[in-house]
């Protein structure tokens, strides 16, 4: 049995914080004393973080939030969990907090889709009237996603404004059902789709409160989830569990997450872990052989063990395709 003595949270607030640049050196300076690691953003539009620490320390920091009348109502999402998520504390001041760089910038405050609750969102999903849009990172939708989801073509978040301007007759006459990991990327993103002229709906608390509510409990939602910790990967659906995901070398089904071994390259890929340590976790020859590759040193191999591994690499290689 694992110890969970230790909690992930993650939250965020769109809310004016007057002098973020002053914020963000008192709240590290709070988030260190309280022993807990982790990423937090800090705008003048608000606040977006996951932190990791004890369940003590993670319990001082939302009861302290929730003290200062600015967060008093701001959700957290809470993880079990056995270690620190994080090797760090950062806080970082950024002038938004999910980056869009939209030429009319709004606030959600101000304009946001209808916000589902986890149970509408599984009635309405499965109506022909809606369509469900996956508003994160290709590499997220290909660990899991919600079943029928549309996959956005672009590499990153901030390039979704023009893929849909150029995908628009796919949303038209529909309901658009948006959804990501924790709710923030839609709070905005919902915004822009509805002053585009859609009708607009996103998943409130995101895939995170999904997969943990009671009712539903992740339903239709197929593979894994990414989170951007050292977890990589969180299960999302309780009742049966599909696996989505495709090993990078092979192809076969897969949902380990991990970065390439060259710290210059850190592709992000889906393998399985038999193939994690037949490939040193690296996604090319070149980025196996690399002076600093990181599961080279995490796991002491000699030049001879390197060797090897890249000559069974090879033969196997040869063959497959003989
Ligand atoms: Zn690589």
């Amino acid at each position: 049995m694992e110890n969970q003595d230790y909690r992930v949270l993650l939250y965020y607030q769109y809310v004016t914080i007057e002098d973020p640049e002053q914020f963000s050196k008192d709240h590290l300076k709070f988030c260190n004393e309280l022993g807990l690691k982790g990423r937090i953003l800090v705008a003048e539009e608000g606040i977006n973080g996951t932190v990791s620490g004890t369940v003590e320390a993670t319990q001082a920091y939302m009861d302290a939030m929730h003290a200062d009348e600015r967060f008093a109502e701001m959700p957290f999402k809470v993880d079990a969990a056995d270690d620190h998520a994080f090797q760090k504390m950062h806080v970082r001041h950024r002038p938004e907090l999910v980056t869009l760089r939209l030429e009319d910038n709004h606030n959600p405050n101000d304009i946001t889709g209808e916000h589902l609750e986890p149970k509408d969102w599984m009635e309405q999903m499965q109506r022909e009237d809606t369509i469900v849009l996956d508003a994160r990172n290709d590499y997220e939708y290909d660990l899991g996603h919600f079943r029928g989801a549309v996959r956005p073509d672009v590499e990153t978040f901030k390039d979704l404004p023009d893929w849909v301007r150029d995908n628009q007759e796919m949303f038209e006459g529909k309901k658009v059902m948006m959804y990501c990991t924790g709710g923030i990327r839609c709070e905005k993103f919902s915004g822009w789709m509805m002053k585009e002229g859609f009708e607009v709906a996103q998943l409130k608390g995101g895939i995170a409160t999904y997969g943990k509510d009671p009712e539903v409990k992740g339903q239709l939602w197929d593979g894994q989830m990414f989170v951007f910790d050292d977890r990589l990967t969180v299960p999302v659906n309780q009742v049966e569990h599909t696996i989505v995901g495709e090993d990078y070398f092979t192809g076969e089904p897969a949902e380990h997450f991990a970065n390439c071994g060259n710290p210059d390259c850190d592709r992000r890929m889906i393998m399985t872990e038999e193939n994690e340590h037949k490939y040193m976790r690296s996604c090319s020859h070149e980025c196996r052989t690399h002076p600093r590759n990181r599961y080279v040193e995490e796991h002491g191999l000699s030049e001879g063990d390197v060797q090897a591994r890249l000559n069974q690499i090879e033969e196997e290689d040869s063959v497959e395709k003989a």
